[in-house]
């Protein structure tokens, strides 16, 4: 028996480019679907005999196009999915298996995740692999937004005459939204006012996930195994308070109302070790092979 649905599903015509700086989806060239031949519906024939048009499976890669297109996803991440994500510690392991398991477990009980640590761990890509999984296996809507970008837009929007509702409104509504880079910035109070708007509504409302990722820790004084890209997404608060020093970890820069939020809806997952961008990678993972040029 023919199934082209399923010889649809399997070879997906998507192709991802960076266009402008702007994650861009489109159909394969030349592609066409066999089964209707372009036109995104077949003829069939109803119980009574009447001829009636039926949506071809292949409609569901224009709708995948679609939110990938409205995702708002950077260019730079057109080929960012779980397959390019190369852990290079225990830590990175359990974050791409936490990230892989976020998309299975997808469903009314998961609110968010928090991924934390260094630059340059994959972070993002996590995050960007997860939403990406979303739309292509789900077809769920989601949103991408740097935490910076999300704050000038907003500012932005003043100067047109738009209510704080109405700018914040895209952040709230987003099915799934990641916020990159949280606490970046000058961290100021109409800052932390906004953010909590954008947290508090979405954590209100019953059917919203939102995905983190910061450079701020919770506790990067400490090397505790125990909190450790732990599942748990609680951290011991008082600890962290108690050294003032230092004002870049998280639960300072966000306040104790944002910090406390964020324990409530998201699992934290910490990400260690050493930058993995290729400056960086090329001195830690030389092989000796490398010296054969010499
Ligand atoms: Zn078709």
């Amino acid at each position: 028996m023919n199934h082209p649905q399923a010889e649809i599903k399997n070879s997906s015509p998507i192709v991802l480019n960076n266009l402008d700086g702007r994650l861009h989806a489109g159909l394969k060239e030349g592609f066409e679907c066999e089964v209707c031949a372009g036109l995104g519906h077949t003829i069939e024939e109803d119980e009574r005999g009447y001829s009636t048009q039926v949506p071809c499976g292949c409609a569901g890669f224009m709708r995948r196009i679609k939110l990938l297109n409205d995702a708002g996803i950077p260019g730079k991440f057109a080929d960012t999915q779980f397959q390019t994500y190369k852990p290079f510690d225990d830590s990175q392991s359990l974050a791409l298996r936490m990230a892989k398991d976020f998309v299975t477990d997808f469903g009314p009980e998961v609110k968010g995740v928090l991924f934390m640590g260094q630059p340059g761990l994959g972070k993002t890509h996590l995050a960007v692999s997860i939403i990406k999984a979303l739309i292509m296996d789900r077809e769920i809507e989601c949103k991408f937004v740097d935490f910076f970008q999300l704050l000038s837009d907003i500012r932005h929007g003043y100067s047109n005459d738009l209510s704080e509702q109405a700018l914040i409104n895209p952040y709230v509504n987003a099915p799934v939204l990641v916020i990159d880079e949280l606490a970046k910035g000058r961290n100021t109070e109409w800052e932390q006012a906004m953010l909590d708007q954008i947290i508090t509504s979405r954590y209100n409302a019953a059917d919203r996930v939102t995905l983190f990722t910061t450079n701020h820790e919770d506790n990067p004084a400490e090397a505790d195994p125990n909190t450790t890209a732990s599942s748990e997404g609680r951290v011991n608060l008082s600890r962290s308070y108690a050294d003032k020093a230092s004002p870049t970890r998280l639960p300072e820069r966000l306040g104790p109302r944002i910090y406390s939020r964020l324990t409530e809806m998201c699992r934290f997952v910490k990400l260690e070790g050493e930058d993995y961008r290729p400056n960086v990678v090329v001195h830690t993972r030389a092989k000796p092979r490398l010296k054969h040029s010499a």
